[in-house]
């Protein structure tokens, strides 16, 4: 595996601070600000309906524009709340026919997590940017698919890794990389939740793991962002404490250990079987962050202490879902001004090639 520093962006003050305009440039500026990116939404459950639409209803650059559904009365609700047309709305079967559909220039993919290569590969063939969710897939050979059939298309791809666009967590990466905490040595961070039954997460066939692939990766990821390193060894073990029935296809805890090439160390936990809030401690020779909440939708909260400086106390005051604005906004700045996304195919995948290692060495397969 190709083992590189990673380029961060630190600023959040969005593309035009990062790409200085010539005059041609600032008149296709004013072009993207009168045009939105007009998504369709794949799937309309909790994150989307809750989160993703909400912030594209807030959003200067982005809109909700069709519905994929297998709820027709949903979707019709949906699409009076959206002013989304009715010749907007589509079924799983003839999702296909959005190729003709000169409204959509993206979708928004927020289904379980084994159906995210399916409808992310036909989008790209229907010429549709594509912002999948995270997981970007549940085997590494669907994941390159999509990234292929993207590429093939030549449509951008996302993956929707939200908090490498909040700033609070911005801000953690540019204190690290502005070498405040010293020379860092080592990463604390755990993500979980106590999962109900009956919930697809729970089925193998829908979901491709338990915790690890929902809310561990979000630890695994910032672990990345964090650093600007890949790891070189990855280990990990898993576990099922409650004898309960929800864990007979996933697991219900894992552990696991990573190392970079600079040195650090990481330690991770994920659960389904408790209340884990989501937070990430960096250890340096000068000093620590510790962020808590991390991960969550709102009130996301960075502490730091580093010798010499008066402590650090910077909460995030916006509320859910400002996170959802920003990686829907990025997404149609890539796509306006032809860049490539941060969080792009290549990132999803390569968190997907470390959790196929971890369970692998807990003697499980994704
Ligand atoms: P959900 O269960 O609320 O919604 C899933 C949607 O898929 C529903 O509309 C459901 O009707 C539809 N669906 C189609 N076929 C289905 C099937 N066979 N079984 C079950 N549902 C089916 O799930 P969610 O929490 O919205 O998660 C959707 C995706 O979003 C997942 O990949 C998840 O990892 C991701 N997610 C991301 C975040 C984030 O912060 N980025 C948060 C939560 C979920």
């Amino acid at each position: 595996m190709n083992i590189t520093r990673r380029n961060f962006t630190y600023t959040v003050a969005g593309a035009s601070a990062l790409y200085p305009f010539n005059r041609i440039g600032i008149a296709l500026a004013r072009q993207d600000q009168e045009r939105k990116l007009r998504y369709c939404i794949v799937g309309l459950g909790r994150i989307a309906m809750g989160h993703f639409m909400p912030a594209c209803k807030m959003s200067q650059k982005s809109q909700v524009i069709a519905f994929v559904s297998g709820h027709r009365d949903k979707a019709e609700k949906m699409a009076a709340e959206y002013n989304v047309p009715a010749k907007n709305i589509y079924s799983y079967a003839n999702y296909d026919e959005i190729a003709s559909n000169k409204d959509i220039d993206a979708v928004y993919i927020a289904l379980p997590n084994s159906m995210h290569a399916e409808y992310s590969i036909r989008a790209a063939k229907a010429g549709k940017h594509v912002l999948c969710e995270k997981p970007m897939a549940t085997s590494l050979p669907d994941s390159q698919a999509i990234v292929d059939a993207c590429k093939a298309a030549g449509k951008k791809l996302m993956i929707a890794y939200r908090c490498q666009y909040e700033p609070t967590n911005l801000r953690a990466i540019q204190m690290i990389h502005e070498g405040q905490l010293g020379t860092i040595q080592a990463i604390e961070s755990a993500n979980g939740f106590n999962e109900r039954p009956g919930e697809w997460r729970l089925e193998k066939k829908l979901a491709g793991g338990g915790p690890l692939m929902d809310v561990g990766i979000y630890s695994l990821n910032a672990c990345r962002y964090l650093t600007g390193e890949n790891p070189v060894h990855v280990e990990g073990y898993c576990s099922v404490i409650d004898q309960d029935g929800r864990f007979k296809e996933v697991e219900e805890n894992v552990s696991w250990n990573m190392t970079f090439p600079s040195g650090v160390v990481a330690s991770c936990n994920t659960t389904y079987g408790a209340d884990m809030p989501g937070f990430f401690r960096v250890h340096g020779s000068k000093g620590m962050i510790h962020m808590q909440p991390a991960f969550a939708y709102e009130g996301l909260h960075l502490k730091a202490d580093i010798q010499g400086q008066p402590p650090i106390d910077e909460p995030n005051h916006q509320k859910d879902p400002y996170e959802f604005v920003l990686e829907a906004d990025d997404f149609a700045d890539c796509v306006f001004q032809n860049k490539e996304p941060k969080a792009n195919g290549e990132e999803g995948l390569r968190d997907m090639q470390y959790m196929a290692q971890i369970y692998g060495s807990c003697g499980r397969t994704m």
